[in-house]
């Protein structure tokens, strides 16, 4: 083998990336991971899901250390003063994290096992072809046996094969901000209890997660056209204002950063794999920051790929398409039922009649915050059951 030639070439050194090249070293697979930047890099998506926890065991990760527990997701209706909070203590357990500490532990946690590892090298090119793939970078090219993209929302493939479809009717765009928030009785209960808390807006919702060190990560996500006469800046700051909760608790905060944004960002690519290819994580796509599930399907969809791959490359067939059917079928049952909550968080009242509705019965509150704990591949949620049979009644 000559010292370009891989058995799996992977471009894009976030957590589906780093997930991917872990899972295939410990295979016993030769693995090049390619990354544009350089870690730590900055990146958005702090809020976790309890699911993740068994693809970081796998990985050998413990990251109950240097991060922020979880409590639960609470969500909160100031106009009405109406509130619901889904716990994810007991069964699950999950936490808030600092991404660019934690993705440099995972980028580390790959090379730990093997992974030959490249930072600030771009993939410009991919060719697969029915005996290899080639890959071009801006300093060299490399073969290899399979090509996984795992370029974010760059979406090498998606982008080179014009396969990324829009999703329409979620979040538009997002302005988020890093406050360290002053010391106070109301701060303290943020950080001791850990969670994420989604506060609705006419405009859209707001999140907060408490972070390590006294932190606080605030966005607000604009679902509707936004007014005119108001720059991006004074958007965030006037709806952050006219949250009572939010003003108050970053009363005397040090701002951290400047405000932040990201822009359609809800998009399905329709071509997630193909001749030796696969895409995962947000290069196979990514729905909205609501319920906190991208970094979940990062690592799932990563790990499907990996498995079925390593099942292909034992037995010479991983040119065939087909090897990563099963592991795709997986990842629509996700995503389609993650996609369904959304859309009916932004189009119906599904806040006002189910997750604020105190008659609920609880095997339904069960349900529902099965789902936005991660856990979408168990059988026998009912309530997941009819969110999935709808949908197909409906195509
Ligand atoms: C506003 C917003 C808020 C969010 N909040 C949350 C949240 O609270 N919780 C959550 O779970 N998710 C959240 N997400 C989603 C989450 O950030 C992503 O789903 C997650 O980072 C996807 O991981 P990834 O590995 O697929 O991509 P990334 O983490 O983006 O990693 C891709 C990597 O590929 C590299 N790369 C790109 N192009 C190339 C190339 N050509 N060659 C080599 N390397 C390349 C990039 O530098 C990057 O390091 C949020 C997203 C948005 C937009």
């Amino acid at each position: 083998m000559s010292s370009n030639q891989y058995d799996v070439i992977i471009a894009g050194g976030g957590p589906a990336g780093t997930t991917a090249a872990t899972l295939l070293a410990q295979y016993g697979h030769s693995v090049l991971l390619i990354e544009r930047d350089e870690h730590p890099r900055f990146h958005i998506g702090e809020s976790m899901l309890p699911m993740i926890e068994p693809v970081m065991d796998r990985l050998g990760i413990d990251w109950s250390q240097g991060n922020l527990r979880k409590g639960g997701a609470e969500f909160i209706d100031e106009a009405t003063g109406r509130r619901t909070f889904f716990s994810f203590e007991g069964i699950y357990r999950t936490f808030q994290i600092e991404r660019s500490v934690f993705d440099k532990k995972l980028f580390d946690n790959a090379i730990k096992h093997g992974v030959k590892a490249h930072q600030k090298e771009q993939v410009t090119s991919v060719q697969c072809t029915a005996d290899e793939v080639q890959i071009s970078t801006n300093k060299a090219q490399y073969q290899g046996r399979y090509f996984i993209d795992a370029t974010g929302r760059n979406a090498l493939m998606g982008k080179t094969q014009g396969s990324i479809n829009k999703v329409n009717n979620l979040g538009k765009f997002a302005l988020y901000k890093h406050y360290k928030l002053a010391k106070s009785p109301e701060s303290d209960m943020v950080f001791a209890q850990g969670n994420v808390q989604v506060f609705l807006a006419d405009i859209g919702w707001i999140w907060c997660i408490p972070l390590v060190g006294g932190r606080l990560s605030v966005g607000l996500v604009v679902q509707k056209d936004a007014p005119n006469d108001l720059k991006q800046d004074a958007l965030f700051k006037h709806y952050i204002n006219a949250s009572a909760r939010m003003k108050a608790l970053l009363t005397g905060a040090e701002e951290l950063s400047d405000v932040r944004v990201e822009a359609d960002f809800s998009y399905l690519n329709k071509q997630r794999y193909g001749q030796r290819f696969a895409c995962c994580g947000d290069a196979a796509g990514f729905l909205d920051p609501v319920f906190s599930s991208g970094f979940l399907f990062a690592v799932k969809t990563a790990e499907l790929v990996a498995d079925q791959l390593h099942e292909a490359l034992l037995l010479g067939n991983e040119a065939d398409p087909e090897i990563q059917n099963s592991g795709d079928e997986a990842y629509q049952r996700g995503f389609t039922t993650m996609y369904l909550m959304i859309e009916r968080f932004y189009c119906t009242d599904i806040m006002q009649n189910l997750f604020f509705e105190q008659d609920r019965h609880p095997r339904i509150k069960k349900e529902i915050e099965a789902i936005l704990a991660g856990d979408l591949w168990k059988e026998g949620n009912e309530f997941q059951k009819g969110l999935l049979a709808g949908r197909s009644r409906k195509n």
